[in-house]
């Protein structure tokens, strides 16, 4: 590992003026992805700004919905009581990922900035253009087996490796930042990037950014909820396909549906028009197949995951059909 500096202080202010001041600084909270970077020298930060002694810790309901802040765990997030009462989606999505002991450690804002699991990112003998841009990607022509089905493009296939991101997405949440230049609000929709010709840029952060809390709105979405994660073996794998379902139903009535996807595309995809087509229409099975074919509209497979075009819908549907109780 290369040699950097350490610095650890106390209040929001200067962890983003000690960020901003340094050519290749990162933020460093629970650890559990930058330091495996750094140690495969995947990253090389010359400068670590530690924020675990920030003020970011707290899980607060509010008349809007909650407020967690971005240094609070993984597990506090799905234990909470105003979580698991109100947005149950969420802790579900939260324990389908990782072990407790990395949810123990992992904070809200690190998993927000969860990098790709792509491995050609995470061999440096490799091409890899978001780990080095210009250079190529290796998943192209190579194995993409884990790779995306939607908007990708010909510099980068990855897709984002969090469950968490995927029913925050689901739940409509506000990501709040602090830097230099002030405070801002970016929705959850807008934080994560397709790669575009720049694939090394995950998120829309701007340098010194410093994710301070993430919001989520009140909800109807407590009740029909479920969290489908498909993956090579049954815990600690990333998702090869995940389904974030949230359902509102009345009288056997779709009121309003909350989809997202997982493991297929750069950023979590939310899946607007298939919610449109299930407002409003009756639960059933004929429905859900209907709504499974529409999210897959777009799709594009690579060699080796060609497979994901069945897999991804029968997600869906299965994720549907478990959150609205159809039994059939
Ligand atoms: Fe790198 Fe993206 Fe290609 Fe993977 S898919 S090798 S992360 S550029």
């Amino acid at each position: 590992m290369n040699q950097f500096q350490y610095v650890r202080p106390a209040q929001v202010p200067g962890a983003t003026k000690a960020i901003t001041n340094g050519a290749n600084t990162q933020f460093l909270a629970g650890g559990t992805n930058l330091i495996d970077l750094m140690k495969m020298g995947v990253v090389a930060p010359e400068k670590l700004v530690d924020i675990n002694n920030l003020p970011l810790k707290k899980i607060e309901g509010n008349a809007g919905g909650i407020s967690i802040g971005a240094l609070a765990s993984n597990t506090e997030v799905a234990e909470h009581p105003l979580i698991k009462a109100n947005y149950p989606l969420l802790a579900l999505a939260i324990n389908a990922g990782a072990s407790p002991q990395l949810r123990n450690m992992a904070t809200v804002g690190g998993n927000l900035m969860q990098r790709t699991r792509c491995p050609y990112f995470f061999d440096t003998a490799m091409p890899c253009n978001k780990r080095m841009p210009g250079s190529g990607c290796g998943a192209l022509e190579g194995y993409n087996r884990m790779h995306a089905l939607f908007g990708a493009s010909d510099k980068c296939i990855a897709v984002n490796p969090s469950d968490m991101n995927v029913a925050l997405t689901a739940l409509d949440a506000t990501v709040h930042v602090s830097g230099v230049k002030g405070k801002r609000a970016i929705k959850i929709s807008d934080f994560h990037r397709l790669p575009g010709q720049h694939p090394e840029l995950d998120n829309t952060l701007q340098k010194g950014e410093l994710i301070t809390s993430v919001d989520l709105p009140a909800s109807p979405f407590n009740k029909n909820v479920h969290y489908l994660k498909v993956r090579d073996r049954t815990s600690y794998a990333f998702a090869l396909v995940s389904a974030a379902v949230a359902l509102n139903i009345e009288n056997n009535t779709i009121q309003g549906a909350r989809l997202a996807m997982g493991g297929v595309a750069h950023k979590p995809w939310r899946l607007t028009e298939t919610e449109a087509f299930l407002k409003g229409k009756p639960v059933s099975l004929d429905v859900f197949k209907q709504a499974a074919q529409i999210a897959m509209q777009g799709a594009k497979a690579y060699e080796h995951n060609k497979f994901k075009l069945t897999l991804a819908p029968n997600t869906l549907l299965q994720a549907l059909k478990t959150a609205s109780g159809l039994k059939a």
